[in-house]
């Protein structure tokens, strides 16, 4: 029997996966499997709020068993080296494949390995579970409370606008009681290109520049170099911090460098029109290099193309090209607005609010998942202590 093999169960793998078992023929059958070196999926634009308390961790989460359609064979592993002529990815076990579909994502890119000891990096649960237990520390333990309290987020891009708005609502709303120790406290995030939301629409960035001024969530305009325990430099100037963040940039998985595929600048792998790196390998998601940002919208939207194209390969039919299609941003400015952008149109309130609920746990790939997340955000609105 045929086999299809998909390496990594994140936005864009678990889209394909999915994809292709509604796409598969019962007369030809072929085999599904995807590969992924975690037992769940991440639905990562709900992380900010996971850091800030106000999610469970469990409740965007979800066991890869159950993303999965019951057509595809689900493995963890990690995958380390994938080779090409043998047509086997190897991990811990042997993946052999007649069809490959490559998407396992990326990982934060701090500057270099001085960064790690003393800079927090956001791009799992894990990061957003520590980042949590540092702030309930940082605020409730006697030994620190008294001090006055600075987080830095360097990157003024969505998610690190997201991050610093929901921390500011958890310390403000929640952590932090006593009047003095609210003034000695702040959120500061850096941005070097000077705004924030460099590549959103002006409206989007206008919208959160007023609603960061009105949080009093401070922005630098810099470059963040040399961190140091306890701080790190913005340009000429050293800002001592509790806690700093970086949300600065993403780099490929370091799996992309073990697979003989020409690689851009920026380390994805290069892909044709039909989502095709060489050899009919299909690369898709944060792995694959386009011109499109590097989010959850267009790794859906490239993995529902290699789907088809590899089931077109197994079954002798024409291939799709990928064209993005736009639908919107839509943003959380904390635990009580959002921001969105739809239509030319940009607007913040309890109305963008909802539709950011709403829309996101939609999106949710499992009914316990949804449920636990809508449980979560009532039990804020009613008043009751976030997850801490
Ligand atoms: C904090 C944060 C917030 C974000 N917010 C948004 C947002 O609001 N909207 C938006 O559109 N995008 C957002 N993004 C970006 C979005 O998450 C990514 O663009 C999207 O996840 C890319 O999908 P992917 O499938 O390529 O990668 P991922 O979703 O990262 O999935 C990759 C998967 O591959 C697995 N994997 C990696 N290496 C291996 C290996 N060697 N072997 C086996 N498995 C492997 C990983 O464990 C993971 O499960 C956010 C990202 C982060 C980090």
């Amino acid at each position: 029997m045929r086999r299809i093999l998909i390496v990594g169960g994140g936005f864009a793998g678990v889209s394909a996966a999915n994809a292709i078992a509604a796409g598969l023929s019962p007369r030809r059958r072929i085999q599904v499997q995807l590969v992924s070196d975690s037992a769940h999926f991440t639905f990562t634009p709900l992380l900010p709020a996971v850091a800030s308390g106000s999610l469970d961790p469990a409740s965007i989460q979800v066991p890869l068993h159950d993303a999965l359609g019951d057509q595809v064979e689900f493995e963890m592993d990690r995958i380390e080296t994938i080779d090409l002529s043998e047509k086997v990815a190897h991990g811990a076990f042997e993946h052999p494949w007649d069809y490959l579909i490559v998407a396992p994502g990326s990982v934060p890119s701090l500057p270099s390995d001085a960064w790690e000891s003393s800079v927090q990096s956001f791009g799992s649960a894990t990061d957003a579970i520590a980042i949590r237990e540092t702030l309930i520390h940082l605020t409730q333990t006697p030994e620190h409370s008294d001090a006055p309290l600075r987080i830095v987020v360097i990157g003024g891009g969505p998610t690190g606008v997201a991050l610093a708005a929901e921390l500011q609502s958890f310390l403000f709303d929640e952590l932090i009681q006593d009047s003095r120790a609210r003034e000695a406290a702040e959120v500061l995030i850096v941005e070097q290109e000077g705004n924030l939301l460099p590549s959103l629409p002006t409206q989007m960035r206008e919208l959160t520049e007023r609603h960061f001024k009105a949080k009093n969530i401070q922005l630098l305009k810099g470059q963040a170099h040399s961190p140091f325990a306890g701080g790190i430099h913005v340009d000429n100037t050293r800002i001592e911090a509790q806690l700093v963040i970086w949300c600065g940039g993403v780099k490929p998985s370091p799996l992309l460098e073990q697979i003989q595929l020409p690689r851009a600048d920026d380390g994805r792998l290069v892909v044709d029109e039909n989502m095709r790196a060489q050899f009919g390998i299909y690369a898709v998601g944060d792995a694959a290099h386009s011109d499109c940002p590097w989010s959850a919208q267009v790794a859906i939207q490239q993995a529902q193309v290699a789907a088809h194209n590899a089931l077109s390969d197994a079954y002798g039919r024409s291939h799709r090209t990928f064209s993005y299609s736009y639908t919107g941003d839509i943003l959380t400015l904390g635990r009580s607005n959002a921001a969105v952008f739809y239509q030319g149109f940009a607007f913040e309130g309890k109305a963008a609010q909802t539709l950011f609920r709403v829309i996101y746990a939609a999106q949710i790939p499992t009914s316990v998942q949804k449920l636990r997340v809508l449980r979560d955000w009532m039990g804020a609105r009613r008043g009751a202590r976030a997850l801490i």
